[in-house]
């Protein structure tokens, strides 16, 4: 058979190539720290577990709504609404099998052949995958090392801006980098959307995993609720990766044509995940308070370890479950030019396993410094510190 010439356009996520190695590596016998899957090992709030088993026992097991059902809409819209400030009501929810669904049906809904997509770079690299997929132009837009942070190089973005620009990928509290904006970039990307007519997609998976301060939304902006669709996933906050359950949030057109794209696509999302989703949403929080808890304490000591390896040099992110250290100096030292020997040596030596900026986009002109992405979530602090503790002395050697 003959595959499709679109096909030859669709990306993929090399991180679980990543992790095909790192098996391999561990089925030969020996002990591998597993830092490059953004999947978490802990579990789903028993509450939940337990609202899943009374759905399926009561028969919730048929088809739903291709929107969802309406007290899952409902629940979302008032979550939302009271930490975005927002004004949606059930009919701007689509809830869908995970976030991710959201990203492809979100171009497949404004996205025209030819037009320009701007997204971060590096990035999930769905992004790129998907725009290019659907015959857009897509456009990588990247980040400077600030004082405390990695933030959007803004300027750069907005000189990428052409009249066929009609779309921006605005993924805050950023996997990989940990970036967020804060409120007078929120204000400047607000001013750009406005003043170049763009419609934005705000891949807002890790809105919760905040350890200080509070997360902010470019939506909560005056005429931003108009512009942009959410992507809402259930998956990190409730430890409900393998569950699928995630929506999409905005005005009500588009929401009704991401629904129509879902009655095309897979009819419907499981209808007991959805309750279980209502009592995750309305139910005890203890649980994912908990997550949060045992997450920050693997981001303090993930951070502290990596300071004190030689030619390494580390933020320390308020979000998200992700370090991106610049490794420039270490590489260098080690005599390594590209990353994919790099991570197979520290892999192979150390048991550390990581992805590198490689896995999140193609790496931009006058990109010079090196980083790694290490997530913290699959991983024991116990686990931390060996691995670390031997990534340092790999370092030292
Ligand atoms: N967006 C970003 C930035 C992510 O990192 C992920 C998952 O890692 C997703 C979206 C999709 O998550 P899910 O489909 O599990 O909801």
């Amino acid at each position: 058979m003959k595959l499709a010439a679109r096909i030859e356009k669709l990306g993929t996520e090399t991180a679980f190539a990543v992790s095909a190695e790192a098996r391999a590596f561990q089925n030969e016998g020996h002990t591998v720290y597993p830092f490059h899957l953004g999947d978490i090992n802990l579990p789903t709030p028993p509450n939940i577990i337990e609202a899943a088993y009374r759905a399926m026992r009561e028969g919730k097991t048929g088809y739903a709504p291709n929107a969802g059902i309406p007290e899952l809409r409902e629940a979302l819209a008032e979550d939302v609404n009271k930490s975005h400030r927002t004004h949606y009501t059930y009919k701007n929810v689509a809830i869908q099998p995970g976030g991710k669904p959201v990203i492809s049906k979100f171009i497949q809904a404004l996205m025209d052949p030819g037009t320009e997509v701007l997204y971060p770079n590096p990035g999930y690299p769905i992004y790129e995958s998907q725009i290019e997929f659907h015959g857009g132009v897509a456009v990588p837009y990247g980040f400077q090392q600030g004082v405390s942070n990695f933030q959007i190089d803004l300027d750069a973005m907005e000189k990428k801006i052409t009249p066929r620009t009609k779309l921006l990928i605005l993924n805050d509290l950023h996997n990989p980098t940990g970036a967020e904006a804060n409120l007078t970039e929120l204000e400047r990307i607000a001013t750009i959307v406005r003043e170049h007519d763009l419609s934005v997609l705000c891949d807002e998976a890790y809105f919760d995993i905040r350890y200080e301060g509070t997360s902010r939304s470019l939506v909560s902006l005056p005429g931003m609720e108009e512009r942009c669709v959410l992507l809402y996933t259930f998956s990190k906050k409730y430890a409900m990766t393998g569950w699928r359950l995630g929506a999409a949030i905005g005005p009500e057109k588009v929401i009704d044509t991401i629904s129509k794209l879902s009655l095309n696509d897979e009819s419907c999302t499981n209808h007991f995940v959805q309750i279980a989703g209502i009592e995750a949403l309305r139910g005890d929080q203890s649980g994912s308070k908990q997550i949060l808890s045992i997450l920050k304490e693997r981001r303090d000591v993930a951070v502290s370890l990596l300071k004190q390896i030689p030619g390494v040099s580390c933020y320390t992110p308020q979000a998200t479950f992700y370090l991106y250290p610049d490794v420039t100096e270490l590489m260098e030292r080690k005599g390594f030019t590209e990353y994919e020997s790099f991570r197979r040596d520290v892999l192979h030596k150390t048991g550390v396993s990581f992805c590198t900026r490689l896995h999140f986009g193609r790496a931009l002109p006058g990109e010079e410094r090196k980083y790694l992405r290490l997530a913290y979530s699959g991983i024991d602090v116990g686990k931390i510190r060996e691995a670390l503790e031997r990534f340092k002395q790999y370092a030292l050697d």
